[in-house]
């Protein structure tokens, strides 16, 4: 090919006209036109900086900064940049031959699916015509004695190639931005895609001069304004760092987000290359998280910020940013989850978290102590929904006790209630609260018999709970409330009370009369003893699970619809209770079954006073 004169060519794709296809395919993302411009102009410096490197080049590299020029008024985006450049043969290769071809190829592949694609891929340099309806490459390659070519395309497959005036080594890309896509010549709007696309890459990008506040009013310097930070933490050593390095990041990344827990760097390079920076955000509760909140970047290329089918469910409520050349960009959604390094990225970020979190368990007990309440929801919906981390974080999740205000590891807790809490049946009852101050009389009951009660007041617990009985042998879990503190740790067979038929009947209906209509009651006499409560109002363990569960969506509303239902247990051996059934004393009973009403939490927000002045007579 001749490089002094004027030529004319087309470009050799298959489909007839490429460009509508690009801008209907790709409407929505026209904005990753320019990190895809920026990240060629980058890769392009990054190659001049390893032949000047291995002395290849002899030329002094001089300033590597790439530059976004605007013009509002002729609507004019020029990316330039001072990389290797491009011979004519090169500009033939890779913009008329190859990068035009794989456009085709890769809208014809993804004429389905693009929707699903877009974000994770760009079209590379052809993504200009998304916004412009005229390009033109200026380049002049490193080599010595190359001469500089200019390309024009005007959005028809045809193209020219000429020579041009071109002295500095690099690439001038300029783009004549179309009507339809005006915003995209506002300096507001470049600025903006250059801050969410542009903010890490590895050589500084330029963009106009700084401002300074003069008289009032925001005046140019003549300093350049350069948006980037070139050496991001994530690229930098650990033991560079301090503490205030990561928070300071961590602000920079998030505004408006209070402090992060705890981070974890990451840093790898087999048998993948995977590094970045998470945090731990405090979390309360699961629906006021926000996910999204990881970046994914690809060699400081900001690429998205969804990463929900890279990193395990439970692993997007961390924060921070994750940089990987091997996350295969150019897939569908779909495919990425199967994908054979990502499965290993994955179970890899959810190694090195789990093992983070057993160091601080380990190393800075006390520490993680005070954090637990704050990560207690991300590390049993870990649990729940991740076995590899599951079986991890059996040695390090905690368990808070209402009765010692304490914290144990599951092993530690086991060993504290081994002695104590086992039943006739050798098998080992772990008793919780949900509420200290509503299940008050049941925990002070337990506590009298030398047992501890957890508290498990999470919203996720019920599901824990569940998950911990499948986890620990022959171990049970029973609120305090479910039944009688002798039931719940049955240490001996209980006998019952005798009554007759007729008896029950009585007793039956006389309960039922004391206590308020709209709940279900079954009563049962029985033997607790003279120092247990006279009658106790229960809720048994398995009908509260199924109903918390589906309260939580756990479809199962067959038991979410049905009205509450108690256990009302009578105490035949407490002296009321004997004075009451001898007389038939209903007034007697009704004391007694309103004193198991409070104790149950039933009477909250009545008035009192009627209550207090029957239990005096009562005693
Ligand atoms: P990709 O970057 O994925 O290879 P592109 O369509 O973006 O695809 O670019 C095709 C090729 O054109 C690049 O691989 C590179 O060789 C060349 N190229 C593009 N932009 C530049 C540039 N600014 N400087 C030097 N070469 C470039």
């Amino acid at each position: 090919m001749a490089a002094n004169k004027k030529q004319n060519g087309k470009i050799g794709v298959t489909t007839e006209n490429i460009f509508p296809v690009i801008k209907k395919f790709l409407y929505s993302d026209h904005e990753i036109f320019l990190r895809e411009l920026v990240a060629n102009a980058i890769d392009a410096t990054q190659k001049v900086k390893t032949l000047a490197s291995t002395g290849e080049m002899k030329a002094e590299l001089g300033d590597l900064s790439v530059r976004i020029e605007l013009d509002e008024k002729a609507k004019t985006l020029k990316i330039i940049d001072r990389g290797i450049g491009m011979t004519e043969e090169e500009v033939d290769k890779y913009i008329n031959q190859i990068a035009f071809s794989s456009a085709g190829e890769f809208l014809d592949k993804y004429k389905d699916k693009i929707g699903s694609i877009i974000g994770h891929f760009g079209l590379g340099f052809y993504s200009a015509f998304m916004v412009a309806d005229k390009v033109t490459i200026e380049t002049l390659s490193w080599q010595e004695g190359a001469k500089a070519v200019k390309w024009t395309c005007d959005g028809s497959p045809e193209y020219t190639l000429e020579p041009c005036k071109k002295d500095d080594r690099g690439t001038i890309i300029t783009l004549h931005i179309e009507d339809d896509s005006a915003e995209f010549a506002t300096k507001s709007k470049i600025s903006g895609l250059l801050g969410k696309y542009c903010k890490f890459m590895p050589f500084p990008v330029v963009f106009g001069k700084k401002t300074e506040w003069k008289d009032g009013k925001s005046v140019e310097t003549g300093e350049d304004d350069v948006i980037n930070n070139i050496d991001p933490i994530w690229t930098r050593q650990p033991s560079d760092l301090k503490e205030e390095d990561y928070d300071k990041f961590y602000k920079a990344l998030y505004p408006f987000e209070e402090d992060p827990m705890f981070h974890i760097h990451i840093n790898v390079d087999f048998p993948f290359h995977l590094s970045g920076v998470l945090y731990f955000p405090k979390i309360k509760e699961r629906m006021s998280i926000d996910k999204n909140k990881i970046q994914l970047y690809c060699n400081q290329m900001f690429v998205t910020d969804h990463v929900d089918n890279i990193v395990p469910d439970f692993l997007t409520l961390l924060h921070g940013v994750l940089d990987s050349p091997d996350i295969p960009l150019n897939v569908s959604r779909s495919y990425l989850q199967s994908d054979a390094n990502v499965k290993k990225i994955s179970s890899f970020i959810t190694k090195k978290v789990a093992a983070k979190l057993e160091e601080i368990f380990k190393e800075q007990r006390t520490d993680f102590e005070t954090k637990w309440d704050n990560i207690k929801l991300f590390i049993e919906y870990g649990m729940l929904t991740n076995e590899e981390f599951c079986e991890k974080a059996l040695k390090f999740a905690l368990l808070k006790s209402t009765t010692s205000d304490k914290y144990y590891s599951l092993d530690e807790y086991k060993t504290l209630i081994e002695a104590t809490q086992k039943d006739k049946d050798n098998k080992l009852v772990y008793l919780y609260a949900t509420d200290s101050v509503a299940q008050y009389s049941y925990i002070e009951a337990a506590k009298a018999k030398g047992y501890d009660v957890l508290l498990l007041d999470c919203e996720l617990d019920s599901h824990f709970v569940n998950l911990l009985e499948t986890k620990l042998k022959d171990s049970s879990f029973a609120r305090v409330d479910s039944d009688s503190i002798e039931n719940l740790i049955k240490k001996a067979d209980e006998i019952k009370p005798e009554l007759s038929d007729d008896d029950k009947k009585s007793l039956d209906e006389m309960v039922k009369a004391s206590l308020p209509a709209g709940y279900e009651y079954t009563v049962e006499a029985r033997n607790l003893g003279e120092n247990e409560a006279p009658v106790l109002l229960t809720q048994t363990e398995f009908m509260r699970r199924y109903r918390e569960m589906s309260k939580m969506g756990g479809g199962m509303n067959f038991y979410g619809q049905m009205p509450d239902s108690y256990n009302v247990i009578v105490n035949m051996e407490h002296p009321l209770v004997k004075r009451f059934w001898e007389n038939k004393d209903k007034d007697l009973l009704k004391n007694m079954t309103d004193l198991a009403l409070l104790g149950a939490g039933l009477l909250k927000g009545k008035d009192l006073t009627d209550f207090v002045n029957r239990s005096y007579n009562m005693l």
